[in-house]
């Protein structure tokens, strides 16, 4: 195993009776990448990233963490880790830097509470109970709990969820603020656009496997060269018609939500408003947008990450 590297592992394996959890994942971070594993529910996500903490004895395979084999067990590696907690796991009753003086207690080495406070903007909320915190800060201060021990390698699972856009995005200033101090960073999520801002490198993970891994744009540009026309269909949706428009060269239709994927916009545009004329297709709300990390997922998965 190489001491550069910040993870690896090599055909990890575990099963829960007959259900196949983790059908043989490798994979290598490399120090100061924030790399994203993403997948749908039950996809196997935790169960991987647990078996690297060492709270899962894995059925087969092996993990290294920075550059030790079975990191995870080893005190001096574990000393230089970072894991975030859920929310649920904090302490209501503390104020918010009651528990990091708490926390930080409990390692040998610690970082200023005021340093960590101020990294996760929650300086001015020190003598706040973390009852009285919103979504948004609960999840930072969760993150925060996890930067006591200045880790080398931190793991935030789905650091996130349920935020609204601007706290999402107060958190996404969080991770780049770590990225740039050169921590290591692995993270999962189900929001595609976190994953295609934050990461240098996504591997997308469904039924227990790794189905593709690679930088985000990488990613977008080898499975969509088109286009994406997303409208809204009044009524009821011409799909044959859609699919034979020029530069037209695949469809989606969810809830009545049409996307169509040109590689000729112009042509594609003018055959819809043709339609429109017509009155074969009626819709509202088109955007003409490039492809996404969502389009791929939907692509190889053929789901959205969240149903
Ligand atoms: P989510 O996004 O919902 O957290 P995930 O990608 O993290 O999903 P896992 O939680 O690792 O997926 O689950 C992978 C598979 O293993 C699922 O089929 C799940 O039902 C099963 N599983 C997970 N934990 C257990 C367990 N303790 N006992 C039995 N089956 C389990």
């Amino acid at each position: 195993m190489n001491e550069n590297k910040a993870i690896e592992v090599l055909d990890l394996r575990k099963q829960y009776g007959e259900t196949v959890a983790v059908d043989g994942v490798s994979f290598t971070i490399e120090r100061g990448e924030v790399f994203g594993l993403l997948g749908p529910n039950g996809a196997g996500k935790t169960t991987s990233v647990e078996c690297l903490l060492g709270l899962r004895e894995a059925d087969g395979g092996q993990i290294s963490l920075l550059g030790v084999s079975h990191g995870a067990k080893d005190n001096q590696v574990r000393a230089r880790l970072g894991v975030q907690l859920q929310t649920t796991g904090l302490l209501n009753q503390l104020k918010v830097r009651e528990q990091i003086e708490l926390f930080a207690s409990l390692f040998p080495r610690s970082l200023p509470a005021d340093e960590i406070l101020d990294h996760v903007s929650l300086l001015e909320e020190s003598k706040t109970a973390t009852k009285a915190l919103s979504g948004g800060q609960k999840q930072r201060l969760a993150v925060a709990l996890a930067l006591i021990n200045d880790p080398d390698l931190i793991f935030l699972d789905e650091p996130t969820t349920g935020l609204d856009p601007q706290a999402r995005r107060r958190l996404w200033d969080v991770i780049r603020g770590l990225k740039e101090k050169g921590k290591t960073i692995m993270l999962t999520t189900h929001y595609m656009e976190e994953a295609e801002q934050l990461c240098d490198r996504v591997a997308i993970m469904d039924h227990g496997r790794i189905i593709e891994l690679d930088h985000p744009a990488r990613l977008i540009n080898k499975y969509f060269k088109e286009t994406a026309i997303d409208f809204v269909a009044l009524g009821t949706v011409p799909r044959e018609q859609l699919k034979a428009l020029p530069g037209v060269e695949n469809t989606l239709h969810e809830n009545g939500r049409v996307t169509l994927y040109s590689s000729d916009v112009p042509h594609t545009m003018s055959g819809l408003l043709e339609m429109a004329k017509q009155d074969t297709l009626n819709f509202k709300d088109m955007t003409v947008r490039q492809a996404t990390l969502e389009d791929v997922f939907l692509k190889l998965t053929g789901r959205r990450i969240r149903g």
